[in-house]
Parts: structure tokens; sequence; C-alpha cells
């Protein structure tokens, strides 16, 4: 499969045939892409159609073993390559994710379910972390301070801290590995990822280039599996630190497991995202946004609008919010004029229409009905269209769970004082969003919210990488965040020099038998 899928002359439609002829997955160890000689094996499956597109293995413990050797191995020689070559391998890997794109959100649509559109969307957030890392060698810039005591010198250095693993998870196969790998090897580690199992094939086409681009062997390693694989990370003596993203209870697992076993661990994780609307937004282009980060990639998006809180008078548009949902375009991502593809699996999609099941009867209104919609030529596929509940309280289930599909509910109050209680007292903290035409009302609600990202008259405020994604509450754990400077510091450690040369010259002061510096 890689070679083919490595062809800059293939086109997106001969990928697809390629793939639809049950390949497997391959893992990626020590710079060589390797048949598992796993015996458990999982289905990757096209979500809009059932068609088995590859298998993916899980690892065994030797591949696990041998991808973490090769990683400690590779270690050794990587962390002392020149800064500046690490970063053209990344400008590299930039250009090669860039001559590629069509054929990565293919391979993503086809996989994952999202639009064509959406996917290169995908790729491109991933790619704006490469082209950061690009700029590595000021983002690794150490301080100096001259004469901190009579010819004393003390400066820090930040250096690699070892063999680091990613988690992650179906959502976005291209831009969560890129919010990983790129910084945590241009920073001088080595790394060992671990993709979705349900969706791996566009994270190995991105490895496949990173190799392509020059990362030598061991430096980025990819294993698959579940949980066992996850595990064997966390608890694995030789990896320093892990970066998870996906739900919250594997991510307070992973968080538990690697921190017990001494590692640095961040986890990114699940959401409830509110988007507060005041009386006086921008009508339309308030709701368009609205309806976009509520039902964009199927609501599968951790900075997916989940919630719209409604504020006074600006309850009067719930029709149009409806009208507005209604007129989406349910079908395949391949299908052009798609807005909602389908989730990611029969499981999920039993699911979600589960927690539907479950508003109705806790007496929430369901204003829009999206179970079972048919999709002429996708009649296997899993979809639901755009539902929308109004008149939800927090207790009800479709409020106090997260639903990851594209299910948006809505919440009446009073007074932004009460909507800014809501979002607060909910226990994610992972986005946010407030739709009004008043800066002081934004500015109010910038400081009061407790929650990791704000927009403002933006609905779906992902960071870009100059920043990093931060997140706060029951949506993350660890302080550091996945990408951009936080991501430095995440995979490097300080070390500080503190540095005096003798001048046989000058006086000798004597033996100083004090803690202060002369
Ligand atoms: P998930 O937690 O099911 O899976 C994430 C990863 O953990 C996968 O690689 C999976 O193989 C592994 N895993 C699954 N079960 C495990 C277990 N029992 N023990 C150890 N590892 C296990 O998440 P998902 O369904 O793939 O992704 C959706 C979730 O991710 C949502 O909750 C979403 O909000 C969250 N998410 C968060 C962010 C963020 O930045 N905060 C971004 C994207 C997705």
């Amino acid at each position: 499969m890689s070679a083919v899928l490595n062809s800059p002359a293939n086109t997106s439609a001969s990928l697809l045939a390629t793939i639809a002829t049950n390949a497997t997955v391959k893992l990626l160890i020590n710079g060589r892409l390797v048949d598992s000689k796993t015996e458990v094996w999982k289905d990757v499956v096209n979500p809009a159609t059932q068609e088995v597109l590859a298998r993916v293995p899980f690892a065994t413990t030797e591949e696990i073993s041998a991808a973490i050797e090769s990683a400690a191995v590779a270690f050794k020689t990587w962390k002392n390559v020149p800064i500046g070559a690490r970063a053209r391998i990344m400008l590299k890997l930039q250009e090669l994710i860039r001559r590629d794109m069509k054929k990565l959100a293919a391979c993503l649509t086809a996989e994952q379910g999202k639009t064509l559109p959406d996917a290169e969307g995908d790729v491109f957030r991933g790619l704006e972390v490469v082209e950061h890392a690009c700029g590595i060698g000021t983002l690794l810039l150490g301080e100096f301070a001259e004469n901190v005591a009579g010819g004393i010198d003390t400066y820090f250095l930040r250096q690699p801290i070892g063999v680091c693993a990613g988690i992650t998870p179906f959502n976005f196969p291209a831009m969560i590995p890129l919010w990983m790998f790129p910084m945590a090897i241009v920073t001088g580690n080595t790394f060992v990822l671990k993709p979705s199992e349900q969706d791996p094939m566009t994270t190995m086409m991105l490895a496949e280039l990173a190799m392509e681009a020059g990362v030598p062997a061991g430096v980025l390693n990819v294993i698959h599996g579940g949980k066992e694989v996850v595990d064997a990370l966390c608890t694995n003596p030789t990896i320093q630190a892990v970066s998870f993203v996906g739900s919250c209870h594997v991510g307070e697992h992973v968080y538990k497991l690697a921190s017990n076993h001494g590692k640095r661990a961040q986890c990114m994780m699940g959401a409830k995202n509110h988007a507060v609307v005041m009386p006086d937004a921008s009508k339309d282009q308030s709701l368009n946004a609205l309806v976009g980060a509520g039902f964009g990639a199927a609501g599968q998006r951790c900075m997916a609008t989940s919630v719209a809180v409604l504020v006074g008078d600006a309850n009067r548009w719930i029709p149009d919010i409806v009208s507005k949902a209604k007129s989406l375009k349910v079908n395949a991502g391949t299908v052009a004029g798609t807005d909602v593809g389908p989730v990611i699996s029969k499981q999920a999609k039993m699911r979600i229409e589960g927690l539907i099941a479950q508003g109705v009867h806790e007496g929430a209104k369901l204003e829009l009905d999206g179970r079972n919609p048919v999709v002429a030529g996708f009649e296997q596929g899993n979809f639901i269209a755009p539902t929308v509940f109004s008149g939800v309280k927090p207790g009800m289930k479709v409020y106090d769970e997260e639903i990851f599909g594209p299910v948006l509910i809505i919440v009446s109050v009073d007074t932004l004082d009460e909507a800014i209680a809501i979002v607060n007292a909910n226990p994610y903290g992972n986005g946010t969003g407030i739709f009004t035409q008043s800066g002081s009302v934004a500015r109010k609600f910038q400081n009061e919210i407790d929650v990791g990202q704000v927009g403002i008259n933006v609905p779906v405020p992902v960071p870009v990488p100059y920043f990093s994604f931060t997140g706060s509450r029951g949506s993350k754990l660890g302080d550091l965040g996945p990408y951009g400077k936080q991501a430095i510091q995440f995979y490097t450690q300080t070390k500080t020099v503190t540095m005096r040369w003798f001048d046989d010259s000058l006086t000798n002061t004597g033996v100083n038998t004090t803690i202060s510096l002369k």
C-alpha cells in the first residue's frame, strides 16, 4: 500500500481503488514499514459505505518493544543533529504534505467520513504546526545573563527529553498526529506514535512522508492497537513523555498511568462547548457560525459547538436555527456540496441515537429529528442528520454527556450572568464562544468565563500554532498543550549553567564556605 500511496502520479480515484483492495496497515519500526506478526486485527471501515478499506494490526509485545528500542537507539544521535538540519527536514515535510494534500484528504474522507474540503482542513491545520516547527531555531533559544556575580555568567539550555509517545483519536487523523510528532522530533526527541485504530491510514501516509522528508530511521515509529499498546507506552521506563488526545475516561486513565510511571503527561480530552448568543448579535452571521460549528464534521470535533445558550430575546431565533440546520446536506463526504457526512461507526451512530431518545424521554423538545435519514446510494452509511433540541437543562443526559455527533442542544436563559454561570458550572472547559456586537459584553465574558479557548464571534476558536491548544478543567490534564510554545516546554528540559573562568592574574579571594557567589 505504501508505495502506491506515495506515488505522486496517483490520483484520488485510483488511491481509493487501491485502498479498497483490503490492504493491511503496516507498522513503522526503525525506518521500515513492516507487516505485524499479530493475530489480532481490526477492519478499517468506510463509514459512508461499510466497505472494509484495510485491516489494522494490534501490535504484539515484541513489536511495541522493538519500536521503543529503535527510538531509544536513534535518540543517541538525533539529539545532537544540528537544529538547522532538523528544521530543513520539517521544511521538506511541509512541502510533501502540500504536494499530497489531495491524496491525504481522499484517504481521510474514505476512512473517517468527513467531507473532502473538511478533510483538507484537517490536513491543513496540522500542516500549520509543521510550518511552525520549521522555526525551531528561534523557538529553542535559551537565555543568558552576564555577570550574575563577579565574573560569573548564567544561561539556560533547552534539551530534548528522550523517547516520547503520542496517542491520537479518530476525529482528526491528520491534524492531531501533526500536533505531536513534528514538535517532538524537531526539538531533538524520538517518537512512538499510536494512531486511532479506527482510521490509521492517513496517519501512516503522513509517517511515510516524514520518512521521505529525511526523518532518520528510529526517530519516528508508528505502532497500532488499542488499550494494550497504550498501557505499554504509559508504563515502559524508556518513554519520558506521553501526549494523549481523546475521550475523558481514557485520558484520565492515561494521565494517571503515565504519571505514576514518572512520565510527563498531557491529556487533551472531551468537551461540551457552549456558544452564548446575545440578543444584539449579528443575527445571520452568528447563526450561520453556530450551525456550522454544531454540525460540521458531523459534530465530531472536540471544539464543536454542542450547546447554544440563547440569552433573552435571542430565543426568538430558535426557528431560524432549526431551519438553517435543516438546510444542511447530509451525504457521503466524497459527494460535492455535502455539509454533514457519516459518523465514524455503527456503534457511534447507535450511541448518539440512544442519547437522542433519552433526550426525548427526559422532556427536552426535539425541534429537529435527524435520526435515520435516507441517503440515496449510501443506504448503509452511519448517517445522522442535524438534530436540534430546545428546552434542555443541566441534569438531562443530552446536556451532561458529550454526544460527539450532529446534535445541537439549546439552553435558554434570561441574562449574560446566567449564561456564564451555566458554562462555568459545566465540568468540561475545552472551548466556548460568545456572539455579540458589544465590546463590553465580550470583554466581561472573556474575563469571567472559565474555559481554555474562547471565541468572540468566532465559532471554532482553535488557536494557530504560534499559540498553543489549551483547554481547562475536565477537558485537560497536565499544564502544557500539544503544540505552540507550550509544546517546546513539554518536549524539552531546561538545564541552567552557572559559569566562571578563573583568571590567575586576579586576586585570589580565598576559600568561600557560604552559598553566596562572589
Ligand atoms: P478514545 O478515547 O476512544 O480514543 C483515543 C485513543 O485512546 C485511541 O488511540 C484509542 O485506541 C485509545 N484507547 C481507547 N480506549 C482505550 C482504553 N480503554 N485504554 C487505553 N487506550 C484506549 O477517543 P476517540 O473516540 O478516538 O476520540 C473522540 C474523543 O476525543 C472525544 O471525547 C473528543 O472530545 C476527544 N478529543 C479531544 C480533543 C482535544 O484536544 N481536547 C481533540 C480531539 C478529540
